[in-house]
């Protein structure tokens, strides 16, 4: 399997109108090529060239054969994925165009981009998190897209992992780990690994004390320097998260994650103090950063349900609110005495590892009907006389 990623890029020095009027031609050639295809029922490459070709000419002029070629190879395509089964696919006026090597080229952070008269160039500003993509896998095909709304370009750039990517067996329950994410701990494992944020608390709680004065005086320089504040803030988090990320998904040990579901941590989990001081996007990032380095080694992160994994005892099961002081963790039935965080991350992981055992045997228990009922029903089959 060849791993495929989209880095999305704002195109900020498109001359706007002579690329909409190329995304409105283009869209109407991609009808022209649908409606011949459905007209005569084919969708070969090589009859339609030869039966369209001087009409093409005629009618779009505007249109670069490299980007004739694409918009045909693209718009018989989409033919031969229905079938003839369902409707005639129609583009509108500014649905998104898709760019292949012979309209789109990338040197460096170059982008080189077909047009109507000439190619547009511009140095492309790959975000942080997809430079390491950008640099080092094979780049495929690009879609320019236009965003109605706030009137910008975009370019979807694809590429594609050089390497073969393997999807790692599990082989034992040790290769799992649970990670439970909070504000004292950023993230703490199931086999006991603390990724402290003593550093991050304090920078985050002096941002939060400069920012609320700033707010409170509430003046034109307050309010830029709240803009720059909440800047570095970002950037701090940032690098916490790739830091912490990195290590966990270059363990070797661990080929998957188990974390818990984003939605569901402010609200529940958390008291209204912590909620305030939690930041979604950080979070939020984090999963991103594992995701796609865990992915890039062929590792896996999945997710379970949070209810309960802070109040569960991970030893006997047992649910007691009072069982949870703080960062310590007493059970009321067994007596069981962790650390809080590391509790979680058990349970954490135990849920995952449950849902998987119940999953397999309802599978096994499904098969083993189906091959019942086989049997039945072959005993059942009169023997043929003779
Ligand atoms: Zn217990």
């Amino acid at each position: 399997m060849k791993e495929m990623k989209t880095i999305s890029v704002k195109l900020n020095k498109l001359d706007k109108e002579e690329y909409l009027q190329l995304l409105k031609e283009a869209s109407l050639l991609f009808n022209y090529y649908t409606t011949w295809a459905y007209k005569i029922k084919s969708y070969n490459k090589g009859q339609c060239h030869k039966e369209n070709y001087f009409k093409v000419q005629e009618l779009f002029p505007n249109i670069k054969t490299a980007l004739v070629q694409s918009i045909r190879d693209n718009a018989l395509e989409s033919v031969k994925s229905r079938k003839f089964k369902c409707k005639q696919p129609i583009k509108k006026e500014t649905s998104g165009l898709r760019l292949d090597k012979r309209a789109i080229t990338i040197r460096g952070n170059q982008v080189t981009i077909i047009g109507k008269s000439k190619r547009h160039k511009e140095i492309l500003h790959i975000p942080e998190i997809h430079k390491e993509i950008f640099e080092s896998w094979n780049f495929k095909m690009a879609t320019l897209t236009y965003q109605k709304k706030k009137n910008q370009f975009w370019l979807n750039l694809v590429f594609q992992n050089p390497e073969e990517v393997v999807e790692k067996p599990i082989k034992s329950s040790q290769e799992i780990v649970g990670i439970d994410r909070g504000l004292y701990h950023l993230a703490v494992t199931s086999d006991r690994q603390f990724f402290s944020a003593s550093e991050t608390r304090k920078q985050r709680r002096k941002y939060l004390h400069v920012k609320k004065t700033l707010q409170q005086k509430g003046t034109q320089s307050a309010k830029r320097k709240l803009k720059s504040i909440s800047g570095k803030e970002k950037r701090f988090m940032k690098d916490v998260n790739h830091c912490i990320t990195k290590s966990l998904a270059n363990n070797p040990q661990y080929n998957m994650f188990v974390l818990e579901k984003l939605t569901n941590i402010r609200n529940k989990r958390k008291g209204k103090k912590l909620n305030k001081l939690l930041s979604n996007w950080s979070f939020y990032q984090f999963e991103q950063f594992l995701t796609y380095k865990a992915e890039a080694l062929g590792k896996q992160v999945v997710y379970i349900d949070p209810h309960y994994t802070s109040q569960k005892c991970s030893n006997c099961g047992d649910t007691n609110k009072t069982s949870r002081n703080k960062s310590q963790y007493k059970c009321k039935s067994c007596g069981y005495f962790e650390h809080a965080d590391i509790n979680a991350s058990i349970n954490i992981k135990r849920d995952y590892t449950i849902s998987i055992a119940q999953l397999e045997s309802m599978e096994q228990a499904k098969s083993q009907l189906a091959e019942c009922e086989g049997s039945c029903i072959r005993s059942q089959a009169p023997t043929p006389l003779g």
